[in-house]
């Protein structure tokens, strides 16, 4: 049964002692090429709030400056100089008081707003001896099934990678296209695609790297491929181009065109999109993934969950907590942590071929390593 988490916040407090900002860094497996970006090592920061009864809550974003434009020093001196003095003191239980400090503090600075939020929703969670999912009405979907990400250097590469996964038990494909060239992305997709199959769901996602006129080429160059949707093709304020593009038969999903609430309704009003992918380094935490699913919901819209690339279990793991909540989101739940070389976590989130269970433990879930954070803590 979950608990009456409004009776809840209105009886009890707990009160924020202290909020500690840690950056990180940790190399990828292999470089992730991507139409606007490679990481080759996560940047992150990691936040570590304690209660005034010792209880201790922890949250975590990644930098993606092509993305939110925030750097891994911007959240972290946003957190330190803003976020600090703002929390410390709150009640850790009362979740509207803390979403209007966290607004007023990070404005909309979402990477810096969701590592708070993330540690705050854990410290609640682990106060109250529940799961996030738990507190935020009980998840349903207790597994779920993840998409693998491909994006190597050459089409071959990608259709080794993608038969390997498959055989291993994926069954959702991501391909990241516009860092090749366009007609190797296509000759990449029909790789892929000839490698993996009829069956398996088959997304691309371009990052913004082309022109409407390219990405119309490489559709109509994989009309046979069956992609579920191609993400965002063009830039990010492009909506004019991706409604050009939306006109055909191929759906089309935002990414970086959506910074926030607004954003999904002017896509929408503009037929610029059938579907979003909604982060939390971009919707600032748990309530605007919340909000943002609702709207969706309520539009028909699809969805895609993604963790950015460089999250390790900690937001990996809010994404799972929320992932539970919605139930498996049509167009594929990405995780990031299995690209990383090692995790900051005594229990990192697993996919076992293909299938990832939902923390269950309090709060995320999953428990930082001390040691592991000291060996990836930099400055
Ligand atoms: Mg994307």
């Amino acid at each position: 049964m979950s608990p009456d988490m409004n009776a809840v916040d209105r009886l009890d407090i707990l009160e924020i002692r202290s909020i500690e900002a840690i950056p990180i860094a940790i190399p990828l497996k292999k470089p992730m090429r991507m139409g606007n970006d490679t990481v080759v090592t996560a940047k992150n920061v990691v936040v570590r709030v304690e209660a005034e009864d010792g209880t201790i809550g922890w949250g975590e974003a990644t930098e993606a400056p092509t993305m939110t434009g925030e750097t891994q020093e911007q959240i972290l001196s946003l957190i330190q100089e803003k976020a600090i003095p703002a929390m410390t003191g709150a009640n850790a239980l009362n979740w509207e008081e803390v979403g209007d400090l966290l607004d007023q503090a990070c404005e909309d600075k979402s990477n810096a707003r969701s590592a708070v939020d993330m540690a705050i929703y854990d410290l609640a969670g682990r106060h109250h001896g529940y799961s996030i999912n738990h507190l935020l009405g009980g998840g349903e979907a207790r597994e779920l099934s993840t998409m693998w990400l491909l994006g190597n250097a050459t089409a071959e590469a990608d259709a080794e990678e993608a038969a390997a996964v498959v055989a291993g038990g994926v069954s959702f494909l991501k391909l990241k296209v516009g860092v090749k060239s366009l007609d190797e992305d296509i000759r990449a997709a029909h790789l892929v695609r000839a490698a993996i199959g009829g069956k398996i769901d088959f997304t691309a996602d371009a990052n913004t790297a082309w022109t409407v006129e390219e990405a119309q080429k490489f559709i109509d160059g994989t009309r046979d491929i069956g992609f579920l949707c191609l993400e965002q093709p063009v830039d990010a304020d492009d909506l004019d181009g991706m409604a050009a593009l939306a006109k055909g038969p191929l759906p089309i999903a935002a990414d970086e065109g959506l910074h926030g609430l607004d954003y999904i309704d002017a896509h929408a009003a503009k037929n610029a999109a059938s579907g979003f992918s909604l982060k939390f380094i971009k919707l600032g935490g748990f309530t605007g993934m919340q909000k943002a699913a609702e709207i969706c919901r309520s539009k028909g819209l699809k969805i895609n969950l993604a963790s950015k690339t460089g999250e390790t279990s900690l937001a990996v793991s809010a994404l799972l907590q929320f992932a539970s909540l919605i139930g498996q989101p049509d167009w594929g739940l990405s995780l990031a942590n299995g690209y990383l070389i090692d995790d900051i976590v005594t229990n990192p989130v697993t996919v076992v071929r293909g299938r990832v269970s939902v923390p269950s433990g309090p709060g995320l879930g999953v428990t930082v390593d001390p040691g592991k954070l000291d060996t990836y803590r930099i400055g």
